[in-house]
């Protein structure tokens, strides 16, 4: 198949070629994001390879089915961005990656937690300017801290996970409880008491109409006073603009982000030479307790070639049987 392949970088296109030993595909690889503006460069594609900030609303797909593309196969495992009952009507089929690597994203919300507990980005920046005053940068023990872990499935998990072996105690979130973290001591309660107890709150749900700014004013004025929250689900399902008042309030102790409501406009690109619009985000970067990366938690060697490997066998599998390996249909949507 000729398959056009959305959002690339450099790193995508190696991953993508060193898992394609069978040369079955023949890949066109396109910096631009997939929108209604680029949809044309897709003409001579069966099927296109979308990444988590392309554009597949109705009307892009319309456009593609229009230049014959059946098949849309995502390099993620989250489908909150694509219109799924619009690709089922125009007859085109959806493949995502629904696991590849969930200790890359796991591991990186540690990371996330432990740069805000000890202040490790404000002390980098005071050691390279010869500041060695420890002064701002006290930190707590995470050994008998409570974590709440929204959202318990193969990334939560796994959070729950590393968050035991530092000793901490677990409360979970989840419509579907998951017996391995019940395992790990994990307690499953309401959000509202999950909330209200835990020092640290974790999002690992998905981007649902029922998750959309799950975490709003409300929820933020219930978490326990100066917690420290981290998002590295999905943007939206955090309210930005109602956790900067609870930043500026001191009910939220500090942030971490790994994404974003608006970071479509931002994201995967080198934007330091130009003034950034979004007002919102702007502030959250000024604020010292907050850490901002732009989408990067999935980013390890291991989760890149496995996201390729998962790629090719949606692509195969759908040239083989109509229906790719890992397919998304719109009874998905929770
Ligand atoms: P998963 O499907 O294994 O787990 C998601 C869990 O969320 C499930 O157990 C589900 O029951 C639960 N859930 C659904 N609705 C909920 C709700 N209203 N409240 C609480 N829990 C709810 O998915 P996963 O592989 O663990 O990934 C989780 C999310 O992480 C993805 O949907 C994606 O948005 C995000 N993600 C981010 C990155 C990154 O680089 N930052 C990378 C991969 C995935």
């Amino acid at each position: 198949m000729r398959v056009a392949v959305y959002s690339t970088r450099p790193y995508d296109r190696d991953a993508i070629e060193r898992a394609s030993t069978q040369r079955r595909h023949t890949f066109v690889y396109l910096e631009a994001r997939l929108d209604t503006t680029t949809v044309a460069t897709a003409t001579g594609a069966d099927a296109v390879c979308a990444f988590v900030n392309d554009h597949l609303d109705a009307e892009v797909l319309r456009g593609l089915q229009r230049l014959g593309v059946r098949l849309l196969v995502l390099r993620c495992a989250g489908f909150n961005h694509v219109d799924l009952a619009a690709a089922a009507a125009l007859g085109i089929a959806v493949g995502r990656v629904p696991e590849y690597s969930p200790y890359a994203v796991a591991e990186y919300t540690a990371a996330l937690v432990l740069t805000l507990n000890r202040k490790i980005h404000r002390a980098h920046a005071r050691v390279r300017e010869g500041n060695f005053a420890l002064d701002g940068l006290l930190g707590f023990d995470l050994h008998g801290r409570t974590v709440g872990v929204v959202g318990t499935g193969k990334i939560g998990e796994c959070f729950c996970r590393i968050m035991a072996g530092f000793g901490c105690h677990l409360l979970a979130f989840d419509p579907r409880p998951n017996p391995a973290c019940e395992a790990l001591g994990a307690r499953y309660v309401p959000l509202p008491e999950l909330l209200a107890a835990s020092d640290i709150v974790s999002l690992h749900c998905p981007l649902t109409p029922q998750t959309r700014h799950l975490i709003d004013a409300a929820a933020l004025a219930g978490m326990k006073h100066g917690a420290m929250l981290i998002n590295t689900s999905r943007g939206a399902v955090l309210d930005a603009r109602a956790a900067i008042d609870a930043l500026k309030s001191g009910t939220l102790g500090s942030l971490g982000l790994d994404v974003y409501e608006e970071e479509g406009d931002l994201f995967f690109r080198d934007l330091s030479a130009e003034v950034i619009h979004d007002d919102v985000f702007a502030r959250l970067l000024t604020m010292p307790n907050v850490v901002v990366t732009g989408h990067q938690a999935f980013f390890t060697e291991d989760a890149l070639a496995a996201i390729a490997g998962v790629t090719l066998a949606n692509l195969d599998a759908f040239e083989a049987t109509g229906t790719p390996a890992h397919p998304v249909s719109v009874e998905r949507i929770v």
